[in-house]
């Protein structure tokens, strides 16, 4: 018998953590992180009502190093240090920086906190837990030991280093989506699958109800027009971003444009962001991805860390882009500093890119309007420059999910990783069946439901 229940991230986006159990086997599908102070694990209490202890978990499968997928690994390995953990090898130096930058307590760097505030780690722990990674290439099959089951990864076009994770118990064939993109992508493979049949198909919600399917492209063509206007005037504009995957789009897309542009405007990396696409330049080959040193950008001087040092940078270098984690400004953050000096200038801007969790600081931003009072890095500002939200997105649109439906052809469907109302579920399904001919067998998961495959 194969058993799905979410331990987090059923019917919502974060602490994405699904508990598979074949046989007596536990398979943890991810594990990660809700971005709040309190209440961020998995309820891994909650896993007990199906397997027996921790013990009984042979392996957790990492889909790709985002913290809401990754964050929650080394307190698994806390409780089963035994466990096996694969992870896309593509993934492995961005998980390590993703832990280790985001949720250790550094000596040095107190006042420096990036997207994920609240929870520190051990650097001995997460030392310890990142040395058992065992990197799998993708579309290469690997059997898990002591059981029938095997798993290969495939690329997901979501982020450097993102697979979906395709599994045989032998009996049954079940397909994790982990987070994807049906897009064409600038700076890393597309999404290819096999052209396959599956029983069981686990995918991501994100967008199922967006009516925006814009291309990445078509977003940032708008971003950069607007970009345009507010350089041209010599204002500065703060994008605040997730350091992994959306800004290394941003900064590739933003070189390619400013080297058809007669007159480029400079951008600058900071926070996460910096290492981070040091990373992808590095992995990728220079030939696939290069961006900094390229049409204008460049990683922000060391040292530009106190308010004096940035107002002076901003002095120096009217007319500029800053692109910095984190993409929801917590507390301490790059993005946090750069927005409490911006936002009391009217000729500057502060523009949002990404996907902000209600209690973060950037969604207060974003919904408040100019004139208002907004609390930022513990400061109290009078929001004066202006404020915006585009949508450049690392997730497949509605289409996206519908094609994977069709090539897929699963016998059920579980969406997990979305926050969709019921109505906006039966939207998705109405407009599904339509589109492909025929009824699906599909479900909204919610958290600590045990969802039986087999049947
Ligand atoms: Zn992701
Ligand atoms: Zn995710």
């Amino acid at each position: 018998m194969v058993t799905i229940m979410p331990l987090g991230g059923g019917d919502e986006i974060g602490a994405s953590c699904y508990l598979l159990k074949v046989g007596k086997t536990g398979i943890l599908l991810d594990a990660g992180l809700r971005p709040r102070p309190q209440n961020n694990m998995p309820t891994f209490a909650r896993m007990f009502e199906i397997v027996e202890d921790w013990l009984s978990i042979n392996s957790v499968l990492i889909s790709h190093p985002h913290l809401d997928h990754v964050g929650a690994l080394p307190k698994i390995f806390e409780r089963n240090p035994e466990v096996n953990i694969y992870v896309p090898e593509k993934s492995v130096d961005l998980i390590k920086i993703q832990i280790l930058e985001s949720l250790t307590k550094k000596k040095k760097d107190e006042k420096y906190t990036e997207d994920y505030p609240g929870l520190e780690y051990s650097i001995d722990l997460v030392t310890k837990c990142v040395q058992k990674l065992k990197p799998v290439a993708p579309y290469s099959p690997v059997k898990i030991p002591r059981t029938n089951v095997s798993f290969e990864f495939w690329d997901a076009g979501h982020i450097l280093g993102s697979a979906s994770i395709y599994i045989n118990t032998s009996k049954l064939r079940l397909l994790y989506t982990g987070d994807i993109s049906t897009h064409n992508r600038v700076s890393i493979p597309n999404l290819k699958y096999k052209d396959f049949n599956v029983d069981v198909l686990l995918m991501e919600s994100t967008y199922l109800a967006t009516s925006n399917e814009a291309s990445p492209s078509a977003g940032f063509s708008d971003l950069y027009k607007k970009i345009k206007a507010i350089t041209s005037t010599c204002g500065n504009v703060l994008i605040p971003c997730f350091a992994l995957g959306k800004a290394q789009d941003i900064a590739k897309m933003f070189v390619d444009q400013n080297m058809k542009e007669k007159t480029p405007i400079p951008l600058f990396l900071d926070g996460l962001v910096k290492k981070v696409t040091q990373v992808y330049e590095r992995v990728l080959g220079k030939e696939n991805y290069k961006v900094i040193g390229q049409g204008k950008c460049n990683l922000m001087p060391k040292g530009t860390r106190e308010a004096a040092d940035l107002k002076q940078f901003l002095v120096n270098h009217p007319g500029c882009v800053i692109l910095a984690s984190s993409g929801m400004l917590y507390k301490n953050s790059a993005s946090a500093r750069w927005a409490e000096l911006l936002l009391e200038d009217a000729k500057s801007a502060v523009f949002f890119t990404g996907f902000l969790d209600e209690e973060s600081p950037g969604a207060r931003l974003a919904n408040a309007r100019k004139g208002d009072d907004i609390e930022i890095n513990d400061s109290r500002i009078t929001i004066k420059a202006a404020v915006d939200k585009f949508y450049i997105s690392t997730h497949a649109p509605p289409s996206g999910l519908i094609s994977i439906i069709g090539r897929t052809k699963p016998k059920k469907i579980i969406l997990v990783h979305g926050n969709n109302t019921a109505q906006l579920f039966h939207m998705f399904k109405q407009r599904a069946e339509s589109e492909l001919g025929y009824q699906l067998n599909i479900l909204q998961g919610a958290n600590f439901d045990k969802i039986e495959c087999d049947n």
